[in-house]
């Protein structure tokens, strides 16, 4: 059972010290970033690493991203900072954004992390515990999402704590997550930038930058059998309830609203039970009998989403419809994650 800190957002200096004491040991710390929580290890001791796959039972052709704490530690793992990626951390870092570097040499970054791709992504999260914690391990820690591989992401202890105490030596209770959905990740080739994954920093954002940013294929198309990637992680099965789950968007809300409505009563007159996930302003147009709030605009939604689909298999129904957000800025990201939740299940009016 690991060792609990649980002041939420005070956590005492020591308390960081004896986590990143582990880091140095070689063994897994569950920290907060402000995307969701991590899991984390010393990104160069491969051994290390090795337990986070174990731990999540996360294919091992699924890289994880570096989280570093100053420039001096990107210098040390990347080949070159190109003058656009210089832009970006400039703009963007320390935050929510991923930027896949070429690697300088597997002794360093070990091929375990970034899968034996010979790129590594790398992020200067903007937490302050997170932060604490890799100046105190004094080295890159790697981290993906403190989940067992195709759960939703944790966002707080509370909905991980089950599935993780025994697979960590260290647990950092920050409280839930700022954003709530990971990182954007992307690649800067050609003097130009392609979203790998959405994330908090958006499309628009990222065109303050560069005029030309393009949004990868499979962010929102689905992934073919024996298909090649830009991001391994695109591949495999994501944030998916036992539950079945639909998606139902159209920009014009009252024809969502009719369509779910005219779906809850199909599935209602087959004796069967719906549970509808929508915004706040819409719950008292569904006929359906549960209904759940996921927030007033994008940024509650992106914080509430993972949570929620975390309890829909509690509820014991048979469909679970969930209101689509539509593609712009956050609603990428938040339809990148609902596509999946969904298992490609939706319909766009
Ligand atoms: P997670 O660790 O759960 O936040 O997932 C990390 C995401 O970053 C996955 O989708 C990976 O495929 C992607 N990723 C990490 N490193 C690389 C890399 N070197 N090249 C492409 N994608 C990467
Ligand atoms: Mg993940």
């Amino acid at each position: 059972m690991a060792k609990y800190s649980n002041q939420k957002n005070e956590i005492k200096e020591e308390e960081i010290e004896q986590a990143a004491q582990e880091i140095k040991n070689g063994n897994l710390v569950l920290f907060p970033t402000e995307t969701v929580y991590g899991i984390g290890a010393n990104a160069l001791d491969e051994v290390a690493v090795k337990k986070i796959f174990k731990a999540k039972g996360r294919a091992s052709d699924n890289p994880l991203i570096v989280h570093i704490c100053n420039i001096e530690m990107l210098e040390k793992i990347v080949k070159e900072i190109t003058d656009i990626e210089k832009r970006l951390i400039e703009k963007f870092w320390p935050g929510p954004l991923t930027i896949i570097f070429d690697r300088k040499s597997e002794k360093i970054i070990p091929n375990v992390v970034t899968a034996g791709l010979n790129t590594v992504g790398i992020r200067m999260p903007s937490n302050k515990i997170a932060k604490k914690l890799i100046e105190k391990a004094e080295v890159p820690i790697a981290a993906p999402s403190a989940n067992v591989s195709g759960k939703p992401s944790g966002t707080n202890v509370e909905d991980i704590i089950e599935e993780l105490q025994d697979k960590v030596e260290y647990i950092l209770d920050g409280g839930s997550s700022d954003i709530g959905l990971e990182s954007t990740v992307i690649r800067v080739e050609n003097n130009q930038i392609n979203i790998l994954r959405p994330g908090k920093i958006t499309k628009e954002e990222l065109e303050e930058v560069v005029k030309n940013v393009q949004v990868d294929a499979h962010v929102l198309g689905k992934v073919e059998k024996n298909e090649i990637v830009s991001s391994p992680g695109m591949k495999y099965r994501h944030y998916a309830p036992n539950t079945k789950c639909m998606m139902v968007y159209s920009k014009q809300k009252e024809k969502m609203i009719n369509k779910i409505n005219e779906i809850t009563s199909q599935v209602n007159e087959e004796g069967k039970e719906v549970l509808v996930l929508g915004r706040k302003n819409n719950l008292e147009k569904y006929i359906s009998k549960k209904k759940w709030n996921i927030g007033e605009n994008l940024n509650e939604i992106a914080k509430n989403i993972f949570t929620l689909l975390r309890k829909v298999d509690k509820e014991n129904v048979d469909l679970v419809i969930i209101e689509g957000v539509g593609e712009e800025e956050l609603g990428l990201a938040i339809t990148n994650r609902l596509i999946r939740a969904c298992e490609y299940n939706y319909i766009v009016l």
